[in-house]
């Protein structure tokens, strides 16, 4: 089958032959979850995480690549014989299309993580897999063999085009599910920075979580204007009074030295949560001053907050919105087709100030009748 590989070893990103994923199963079954599902791809988007990979960021990476996109399940296979299983479950999902869960937990009862609860489990287990990020193949391929547990029901009233932002959104969302913002708290103010493709979807999900006061800075106004419901500060200059006045910071500009301006915007005992992953091979002359930052961060008691990865689930709920259809809607820059196309979808989603390009699967010639 087709699919758009890096090889690590060899520096090099591009459309391959590439077993398919039905020929050997046992490659494919270090899982918790008693059946897999082989799914046939319909469309995938491109993230910044596979451009970073494409840079080197995952060392010795050879796999497929991709973790936001639908798929339509075209078997479940069981985990442990590796034959395709009939009955009820098989109804319920094959033939159904789904996005995939990106976090693959394996072999649940070998550790402790379990009794952290489900979300330690889901985003830190440690002998987890990441769909084409860590240890497993992804979707920019004719076909992924994934989990069945991690397979989440499209419903009909949202699009292939929407559904592939179901994983950006949960990202998003996981601001939220930390319980790091309080929406109950009508005087709580909240600043995201950046009007990339995340820090967009972080504003957009803050709002329709009932957050009341989001500012959003960024530096192009047609993308600050796709969000509705947030205040906008457009450009470097530090707005008279925002300095130290507010309650949550998300940082979300892509950029190591966003996080200065972050702590500089955050009162004494506020949160800063950063969504930032910065690449290893930065001039270290560019970044923030670290001394400056910490006596900052203790002498104002302020609280440094991760965030990665949320629930699918809820990523799927927020886009049969038709507020988060019109927004996702504007962030498509261009949908590529085929794998003719994927270097060029690849190209596009890596020049500056692009936002979300996708790449749609069409069906094979045999699929057509
Ligand atoms: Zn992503």
């Amino acid at each position: 089958m087709k699919a758009i590989v890096y090889d690590d070893g060899k520096k090099d990103v591009s459309v391959v032959d590439w077993p398919h994923p039905g020929e050997d199963v046992s490659t494919h079954v270090d899982s918790s979850s008693e059946y897999q599902a082989l799914v046939k791809v319909r469309q995938i988007g491109i993230c910044n995480t596979d451009l970073e990979i494409i840079k080197g960021y995952v060392e010795g990476y050879r796999h497929v690549l991709g973790h936001e996109g639908v798929a339509e399940v075209e078997a479940v296979v069981h985990t442990e014989t590796g034959q395709r299983v009939a009955g009820e479950i098989s109804a319920r999902y094959v033939n159904k299309r789904v996005v995939v869960e990106i976090n693959c937990p394996c072999d649940k009862d070998g550790g402790e993580c379990g009794k952290r609860g489900a979300e330690f489990e889901r985003n830190h287990y440690p002998r987890r897999t990441v769909l084409g990020i860590i240890g497993r193949d992804g979707l920019m391929a004719e076909y992924c063999m994934v989990p069945l547990d991690n397979c989440i029901i499209v419903p009909d009233s949202v699009s292939d085009t929407e559904a592939v932002f179901s994983e950006p959104l949960a990202a998003a969302y996981r601001v939220v599910e930390q319980n790091a913002v309080n929406p109950d708290n009508d005087g709580e103010r909240i600043a995201v920075i950046g009007d990339g493709k995340l820090g967009l979807l972080i504003a957009h999900v803050l709002v329709m979580s009932g957050c009341k006061h989001v500012c959003h800075f960024g530096r192009h106004k047609r993308k600050l204007d796709m969000v509705v419901g947030t205040d906008k500060v457009l450009g470097d200059a530090m707005p008279n009074g925002a300095l130290g006045s507010f309650d949550v910071v998300v940082e979300a500009s892509g950029s190591p030295d966003g996080v200065q301006r972050a702590v500089e915007l955050l009162r004494p005992m506020g949160t800063l949560i950063l969504k930032t992953t910065c690449s290893l091979n930065i001039d270290p002359e560019s970044l923030p001053n670290w001394s400056r930052l910490a006596n900052d961060i203790v002498v104002n008691e302020k609280t440094l907050l991760g965030s990665r990865c949320g629930p699918q689930s809820v990523g799927i709920e927020l886009l049969e919105d038709p507020r988060t259809k019109a927004l996702v809607e504007k962030m498509v820059d261009h949908v590529y087709s085929g794998f003719e196309e994927g270097m060029r979808a690849l190209e596009h989603a890596g020049r500056k100030g692009a936002l979300k390009i996708q790449l749609k699967i069409p069906r094979g010639e045999e699929a057509i009748d």
